[in-house]
């Protein structure tokens, strides 16, 4: 499933594509024409993401409101690049220009809803660490609950965009023992994790891919910094999808456990801290 960095990185492509210009919007595969004649031939204001969802604004108060779910794509090209592309696959919606299109595939979520309506999707998400910058509410409801701090990081009503590879990277970085109660967790524990959240997200931004090694975050955040490129090729984690193998820390296995859904990996010889 993507994570909340994907959905800010396709927002700010949408965004550069098409804030301030009238688009063409329709819905090649037609399960979406009644919506995309709501949204066809008006200026796209802007696009912003909230975790998994994805917001595009248009002139005279229509939203355009996306969540990709497990398998859904918003792909954006360059006409310049790819031409006049024919329609491949069930595109659900087509935003173009004589510029640039972006086809939206898969979807689990596609809807041309109100402001109204969108301020309701965002009343019920918790803080984003890619658009909040304070995580408040997010430790109130953490501060109060029996669950794990594992299964509260992916609950989106709690924290919005952080997904399965983050959870259990972030835990690893500060030792955190993942199973502790929220209730039991320290205050610093959690400002930490907002803390590292609000730094790595961004990368996840600028490169497309999660980057949560100790010396590769650092390696990255310089690149960034005198505005060089970064070019990265393989994903490496420190404990995601490493069951079985040494921590890299520490020396002990890697473990592996079904947490809210989801296979949580963690060391649980150096994550001991609550
Ligand atoms: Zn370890």
């Amino acid at each position: 499933m993507p994570e909340g960095h994907t959905l800010h990185r396709i927002a700010r492509d949408l965004h550069a594509a098409f804030a301030g210009r009238v688009v063409s919007v329709s819905s090649p595969q037609g399960r979406f024409a009644a919506g995309a004649a709501l949204l066809d031939g008006h200026e796209v204001v802007e696009a912003r993401a909230h975790g998994k969802h994805l917001f595009v604004e248009f002139a005279g108060e229509r939203v355009l409101h996306v969540h990709l779910g497990l398998i859904g794509t918003f792909v954006i090209d360059s006409i310049a690049y790819v031409g006049e592309r024919p329609v491949t696959g069930q595109v659900r919606c087509r935003i173009a220009t004589g510029r640039h299109v972006a086809d939206l595939r898969g979807p689990i979520v596609c809807a041309a809803i109100t402001p109204d309506e969108e301020a309701a999707v965002h009343a019920k998400l918790g803080p984003d660490p890619l658009r909040d910058t304070d995580g408040g509410r997010a430790w109130e409801r953490i501060h109060r609950s029996r669950k794990s701090i594992a299964a509260l990081l992916m609950e989106q009503d709690v924290l919005a965009g952080i997904g399965n590879v983050y959870r259990c990277e972030v835990l690893h970085r500060h030792r955190i023992n993942p199973m502790t109660p929220g209730e039991r967790l320290k205050r610093a524990s959690w400002e930490l994790i907002w803390a590292d959240l609000r730094r790595l997200l961004p990368l996840g931004v600028a490169t497309g891919r999660i980057v949560t090694d100790v010396a590769e975050v650092d390696e990255i955040e310089a690149a960034l910094a005198k505005g060089e490129d970064v070019h990265l090729d393989e994903r490496t984690s420190s404990v995601y999808k490493r069951t079985g193998e040494e921590c890299g820390r520490c020396g002990s296995v890697i473990r592996a456990k079904d947490v809210a859904g989801r296979t949580l990996y963690w060391c649980g010889n150096c994550q001991r801290r609550s």
